[in-house]
């Protein structure tokens, strides 16, 4: 079971493959080959218990990592609870020294725990990495299939700018595949009008 792994300098951390969406570009579909993401390993047989995932922590050389990255092949925020003891186990152990902590996400957190958990991410989330995706409700749901339908991506956007005040950075991230140069300018406007930074990525990427 591949709890945590480097990728690019990064330690990056697999703690659950659930997600609420079912994005017709996930690379959970196996389609992008040669990808780390496409590694079976990834797939989980069962979630790992935090202290399992801290002791894969404690495996390595924490401190030695440019960034330490909560992805998976699921969406991290199904184990925020966990995810948010493990960066407080490693602060009380590492303090100063621990590599800024980023969450790749889908901005569904709230959703996803029926609670805002803005407030909590403070002092221990450096960045949130979040899917944008799509310019508007309908193209996200048919780009990314959320359980909960259109509300999701307001949803999301919403995330985005509470979620601002409690971390250092907030990036909205887009896929350049299948996107037309107005698409990605409107993406640029939604990004300025939260107040948050856009980053245009290639198709496979972390
Ligand atoms: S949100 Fe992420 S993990 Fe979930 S289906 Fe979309 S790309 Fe895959």
């Amino acid at each position: 079971m591949t709890i945590t792994y480097e990728y690019e300098g990064a330690l990056y951390v697999n703690l659950t493959n659930k997600c609420n969406c079912n994005c017709e570009f996930c690379l959970r579909h196996g389609k992008a080959e040669g990808s780390i993401y496409t590694e079976d390993s990834l797939w989980l047989k069962r979630e790992p218990t935090r202290q399992e995932a801290l002791d894969s922590f404690l495996g390595r050389d924490v401190c030695s990592y440019r960034e330490i990255v909560f992805c998976g092949y699921g969406e991290p925020t199904y184990r925020l609870d966990d995810l948010l003891w493990l960066v407080d186990e490693l602060k009380a152990r590492f303090g100063d020294k621990l590599p800024p902590v980023r969450i790749n996400t889908n901005g569904h957190a709230n959703l996803i725990n029926g609670r805002n958990v803005c407030p909590e991410l403070k002092g221990r989330i450096n960045v949130l990495s979040i899917s944008l995706n799509a310019t508007n409700a309908a193209d996200y749901v048919a780009l990314c299939h959320p359980v909960q339908g259109e509300a999701a991506y307001q949803a999301m956007l919403d995330f985005a700018r509470d979620a601002a005040p409690f971390v250092d950075k907030v990036v909205l991230t887009i896929v350049d595949k299948d996107k037309t140069p107005e698409e990605i300018d409107l993406c640029y406007q939604i990004a300025a009008e939260l107040g948050v930074e856009l980053r245009v990525r290639s198709f496979i990427d972390s």
